[in-house]
């Protein structure tokens, strides 16, 4: 899945999204979206890595601004979303590598 992907489904990016991917994969509403809303996802449930994604303008109070990947989100944001299940299956399996990897550079040390 590529960010052009979930926008051609007409998702767009918020740092505090009503809807997320879960981990098999499924759009679940998170909030409340009334008719006319836009259906918004946490981008950064959906990628690892440090590479910006994109700068973000979402408005939100408590915008992120530079989008990472889930990886890289505060501690406190990849709890919430590990909590709620709102990270897909893919993002998980990405950080697996890169905790294993992680694991090993700090081992050879
Ligand atoms: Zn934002």
């Amino acid at each position: 899945m590529t960010i052009n992907d979930v926008v051609m489904a007409g998702i767009r990016h918020s740092c505090f999204p009503n809807c997320a991917y879960s981990f098999s994969n499924e759009l679940v509403f998170i909030d409340e979206v009334a008719p006319g809303d836009k259906i918004t996802v946490d981008f950064s449930t959906l990628f690892t890595g440090h590479a910006v994604l994109f700068r973000c303008n979402c408005g939100c109070n408590g915008c992120r601004i530079n989008i990472l990947g889930f990886d890289q989100l505060p501690v406190y944001f990849q709890e919430k979303y590990l909590r709620l299940g709102m990270v897909p299956r893919e993002t998980l399996k990405s950080i697996d590598i890169q905790i294993n990897t992680t694991k090993y550079t700090s081992s050879v040390r």
